[in-house]
């Protein structure tokens, strides 16, 4: 990142106190030129965070979602907190004349100091554009052919199954009443391959409505990885068809959760699986759940020596069958940031080590994203997150539900696909929860709205808020792990900046 600069005046005249903001690399700051007067009164804007470390600090600005690391002794930042002229700030600065500069241009640049009341205005995350779903997400069979302990559906070996016709009928409705260009179908369940030949037979049926309606369509499938067999391969084979495999992590660790009904570990089960998929040409991301997070290293060191380098770490969450097998207790959120920095740092050693190796960490990318730039792509990482408007979930039943993770809680049912007259479209626009949902925001959520990370955070999930609080309106469970978080990884980035360029996946999202 490229510091910002500054005009030089060689003695010390107010009126050539020029402030030059160059572009920096990450941010979105603008080219500007001011000057000031000594009588200007500079004063920190209003609900500027500010973290000390020794000498230095971490101030970040809670709108724009801006931050930077300063040198500044207490009594300077005391002296801008409580307000002070500008002649005053600089008196007897003799050779920290320079540094008190750089404390004002970069406070000023980045919205975080006022002149006589005056703040340069910062763009704030990038709002996401659309109003409607694009992203379907189809429990085509609500059993499963394993036993997690911590399985957010609760699924049982015995489930219903998503007949053909109710997944046509979805199928008609959003290629009929949203007005949308493309979708997605995630096939979802339980274990969705329990219902494969009804897959295959809707994935036809849906890249024939969306070609009547002059849409695009294509298809993404969460399985546990053991039925994947060659039939299924050959037969998904031609199709826009993305593969997500959970698996979490080596032998060990993956069996202490993800088991069969009669206890015995699936790993070697799921292994086979995402070997048939790679060997078959596909490049299936990966989901790894994390209930310890001391095996993060672990874990991550065992998928690299597979050759898996794209993949997600989803902290467990207190959903479903985790909510009576598994504790949560309230240091839960710390020792996850504990053990995430330990994996940057060992990431950041891995890719020194092998930089030919392409890491891609789903969840890294969107903390730095965050940090780095404007960009919020992602339904679960933004403010209002996506339920309601930018995913919708389907019961095998065809009950229509904000968001996947709402599927069977009957509080956040929208309707059934069978309902006369109503569309899609309406559902979104009209009903009373969907608006609900859109108002749950970093503004409205109760301790969200004074959080420094407001901006960078979004506030988490409302499935999670539901299930782990009883109430979606709530911030995210782990609300501690990404304030946390987010605060150490500023830390860091800003004392190793190779940090971006070793784990720099996050660019592609830049522009999205
Ligand atoms: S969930 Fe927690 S970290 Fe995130 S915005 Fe809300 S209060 Fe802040
Ligand atoms: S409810 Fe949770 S899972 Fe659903 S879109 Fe919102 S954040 Fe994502």
């Amino acid at each position: 990142m490229k510091r910002l600069g500054l005009v030089p005046s060689r003695s010390f005249d107010f009126r050539r106190l020029v402030l030059h903001h160059v572009l920096d690399g990450d941010t979105d700051i603008q080219t500007r030129y001011f000057s000031f007067l000594p009588e200007d009164r500079l004063k920190l804007t209003e609900g500027v965070h500010i973290s000390r470390r020794g000498e230095r600090v971490l101030v970040v600005e809670p709108v724009s979602a801006k931050w930077t690391i300063l040198a500044a002794p207490k009594k300077l930042l005391q002296s801008l907190k409580e307000g002070v002229l500008l002649g005053d700030f600089f008196r007897g600065a003799g050779p920290e004349e320079r540094g008190r500069r750089e404390i004002m241009e970069t406070l000023y640049s980045r919205g975080m100091l006022s002149v006589n009341g005056f703040r340069q205005k910062c763009r704030g995350p990038i709002p996401y554009p659309e109003k409607y779903p694009m992203f379907f997400s189809l429990h085509m069979a609500e059993g499963c052919n394993f036993n997690c302990n911590y399985c957010y559906m609760d699924a049982a070996l015995q489930g219903q199954k998503m007949s053909a016709e109710t997944a046509r009928l979805i199928i008609k409705r959003i290629a009929r009443d949203l007005p949308i260009k493309e979708f997605t179908l995630e096939f979802h369940g339980g274990e969705p391959l329990l219902n494969f030949s009804v897959i295959r037979e809707t994935m036809e049926f849906a890249l024939h409505e969306a070609k009547r309606y002059f849409k695009r369509v294509d298809f993404s499938m969460q399985t546990n990885g053991s039925l994947i067999k060659d039939e299924v391969l050959t037969q998904i084979k031609g199709f826009p068809f993305s593969l997500g495999v959970s698996l979490d992590g080596p032998e060990m660790i993956h069996n202490r959760n993800r088991i069969f009904p009669n206890g015995k570990g699936t790993f070697r089960s799921v292994m086979k699986g995402l070997d048939l998929a790679r060997a078959a040409g596909l490049d299936p991301g990966v989901i790894v759940v994390v209930d310890d997070p001391t095996t993060y290293i672990e874990t991550c060191k065992f998928l690299f020596s597979k050759g898996v380098t794209k993949f997600r770490l989803n902290p467990m969450a207190c959903q479903g069958r985790a909510g009576t097998t598994k504790e949560f207790d309230a240091k839960r959120p710390a020792k996850f940031v504990e053990e995430y920095l330990k994996l940057i740092d060992f990431l950041v050693s891995y890719k020194q080590e092998n930089p030919e190796v392409f890491v891609d960490i789903w969840n890294i990318n969107i903390y730095i994203l965050h940090l780095m730039t404007p960009y919020r792509p992602f339904m679960c990482a933004r403010s209002p997150c996506g339920a309601g408007n930018a995913i919708m979930g389907f019961s095998h039943e065809g009950d229509v539900y904000p968001c996947d993770e709402f599927v069977g809680r009957p509080e956040f049912r929208l309707g059934n696909i069978r309902d006369p007259g109503v569309s899609l479209a309406a559902l979104i626009e009209e009903h009373p929860l969907c608006a609900k949902l859109q108002n749950r925001t970093i503004e409205t959520l109760p301790k969200c709205k004074a959080c420094p990370w407001r901006n960078f955070c979004g506030g988490g999930c409302a499935a999670k808020a539901n299930d782990h609080r009883g109430d979606a309106w709530r911030e995210d469970p782990m609300c501690e792990f990404f304030s946390g978080f987010y605060e150490e990884l500023a830390w860091k980035i800003w004392d190793d900046r190779r940090l971006l360029d070793l784990l720099g996946q996050y660019r592609r999202y830049v522009s999205s």
